[in-house]
C-alpha cells in the first residue's frame, strides 16, 4: 500500500463540475488501495476577489487579518471537495491548516512551515480516510491562522509528502506540466518529461507560476520527487527530481517576472562600507535585493541599482530616506521593468549562451538594462512592455521551430 499526496490548484477546482473531476481523480487513486492525502487551494481566482474585498475597505490592512480573510478560499474549497468525495460514496474528511498540524512561524502573509504535527494526519489515514487538507495555511505559536505567501499549497502538499514520507507527490494543475516556457504566452513551448530541482527552483523563482519556488526548496531539502501534471486530461506530465541519468540540456526554460521594481541610488559617496551599509539596512527589514550594479565611481561618486519586489518598493524608498549618508543623493524607482531569464545546467558548458541570448533582444531592438548570471541561468531586465516579446524571441532562439 502507498501513500500518495494529490494537491489540485484553484483552476482544478473552480467550479461544481470540477470538483467533481477532482473528487474522481482521488477516489479511483483510493479505489486501487492507496492511502490518500489531498491538498486544495481557493477555487479560481477567490484569492484575487478577497484582495480585492479588503482593498475596498482599508488599502493598508494588517496582514495578521488579511491572513485570517485569506485562508477562507481553502476551507471553501475543502469542504467542497469532501461534500463531493461523499457523494461518490467514499469516507473523506476535510481539516483546516491548523487541523493538519501545520505550524508556521508569525511571519503573517508568507509565513514559513516550521513542522508538521502528523498525529491527526496518521489518525485519518489510519481510519481509512480520505484527507482533505486546506493549502496554503497554518497556525503560529500566537495561535494565529497564517498564510505561506501566494502560491503556497504547493509547498503545503510537498510539506506533507516530506512529513508522512508519501511515495508520491502529485501536483495537478491546469496545463499538462512543466513547458520550456509558459505554454499560454508561447505556442511552441514544449512539455519537459523531467527537469532537476535546482532548474525547477530557477525557473519557479523567475516567474514560471507553475510551481511555488518554496515548495520546490522543501522538495530538495527532503528529496520529494514531484510529477506536475493537469488534472484535465490524462497525459504523463513532468518530473521533478535530483538530476541522475538526466539529459543535460542546454537551456530548459525561458521566463518572465514583472514582479519587479528597479531602485536606483545617483550619487552615492564613493568610499568604502555604503553596500555594506545601503543594503544591511535592507536586510533588517527583511527586503529581499536581487540584481545589484554598481557603477564605475566619477569624481567623488558612483551610482547604485538594485531590484526589488514591486510590494517592497515603497518600504525599500523609506528604508533608504532614512539614511543620513544617503540625503544627498537622488532615489529613483521604476516599476514597468521585466526580469526576463533562461535557465538550464547545460549553460555552463557553452560558452555561446548569453551572446545567443543577447542576439535575440538585440534582433528585437529590445534595449538590457541590467544583467545577472549564475551558473544555470541568465537574467535580464528590460522595459515590461517589451517582456512578452523577449520570451517569444529568446525562446524562438534556443527551441527553433522545426
Ligand atoms: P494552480 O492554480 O494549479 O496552482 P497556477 O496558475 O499557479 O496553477 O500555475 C499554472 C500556470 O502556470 C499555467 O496555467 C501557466 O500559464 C503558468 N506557467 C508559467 N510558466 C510556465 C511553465 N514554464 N510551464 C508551465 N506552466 C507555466
Ligand atoms: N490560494 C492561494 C493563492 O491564490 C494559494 C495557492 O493557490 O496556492 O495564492
Ligand atoms: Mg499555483
Amino acid at each position: 500500500m502507498s501513500l500518495i499526496v494529490q494537491k489540485f490548484g484553484g483552476s482544478s477546482v473552480a467550479n461544481a463540475e470540477r470538483v467533481m473531476n477532482v473528487a474522481r481523480i482521488v477516489t479511483n487513486t483510493y479505489k486501487e488501495g492507496n492511502d490518500v492525502v489531498v491538498v486544495v487551494s481557493a477555487q479560481g481566482d477567490t484569492t484575487d476577489d478577497l484582495i480585492e474585498k479588503a482593498m475596498e475597505i482599508n488599502p493598508k490592512p494588517s496582514k495578521r487579518e488579511m491572513d485570517v480573510l485569506l485562508s477562507s478560499g481553502e476551507q471553501i474549497s475543502i469542504a467542497l471537495l469532501a461534500m463531493a468525495i461523499e457523494k461518490l460514496g467514499y469516507p473523506v474528511i476535510s481539516l483546516l491548516g491548523w487541523q493538519a498540524g501545520f505550524v508556521t512561524n508569525s511571519t503573517y502573509g508568507s509565513a514559513r512551515i516550521k513542522k508538521i504535527k502528523t498525529d491527526r494526519l496518521k489518525n485519518e489515514i489510519g481510519r481509512k480516510n480520505i484527507v482533505i487538507v486546506a493549502g496554503f495555511q497554518g497556525v503560529c505559536k500566537y495561535d494565529d491562522v497564517t498564510t505561506l505567501g501566494r502560491g503556497g499549497s504547493d509547498s503545503s502538499a510537498v510539506a506533507i509528502a516530506a512529513a508522512m514520507h508519501a511515495d508520491r507527490c502529485q501536483i495537478f494543475t491546469d496545463v499538462e506540466g512543466v513547458y520550456t516556457a509558459d505554454p499560454r504566452k508561447i505556442q511552441n513551448a514544449a512539455k519537459l518529461d523531467e527537469i532537476t530541482y535546482d532548474e525547477m527552483l530557477e525557473l519557479a523563482t523567475l516567474g514560471a507560476q507553475v510551481l511555488n519556488n518554496r515548495s520546490v526548496e522543501i522538495a530538495k531539502k527532503y528529496n520529494v520527487e514531484l510529477e506536475v501534471l493537469s488534472s484535465l486530461t490524462r497525459k504523463p506530465g513532468t518530473i521533478v527530481k535530483e538530476a541522475t541519468q538526466m539529459e543535460r540540456m542546454f537551456i530548459r526554460g525561458v521566463t518572465k517576472d514583472t514582479n519587479v521594481a528597479r531602485i536606483s541610488i545617483v550619487g552615492v559617496s564613493d568610499v568604502p562600507g555604503i553596500a555594506f551599509k545601503i543594503f544591511s539596512k535592507l536586510a533588517a527589514k527583511n527586503i529581499n535585493v536581487d540584481i545589484i550594479l554598481q557603477s564605475v565611481g566619477r569624481g567623488n561618486t558612483k551610482d547604485i541599482a538594485f531590484t526589488v519586489g514591486k510590494g517592497n518598493a515603497d518600504e525599500t524608498i523609506d528604508a533608504l530616506s532614512s539614511l543620513d549618508f544617503l540625503k544627498d543623493t537622488k532615489i529613483n524607482c521604476d516599476t514597468d521593468i521585466a526580469k526576463v531569464s533562461a535557465v538550464g545546467a547545460g549553460m555552463e558548458s557553452h560558452p555561446g549562451t548569453a551572446a545567443a541570448m543577447f542576439e535575440a533582444l538585440y534582433s528585437e531592438g529590445i534595449n538590457i538594462q541590467m544583467i545577472a548570471t549564475s551558473e544555470i541561468k541568465i537574467s535580464v531586465l528590460i522595459d515590461a512592455r517589451d517582456a512578452d516579446r523577449a520570451v517569444a524571441a529568446i525562446h524562438g532562439a534556443f527551441f527553433p521551430e522545426e
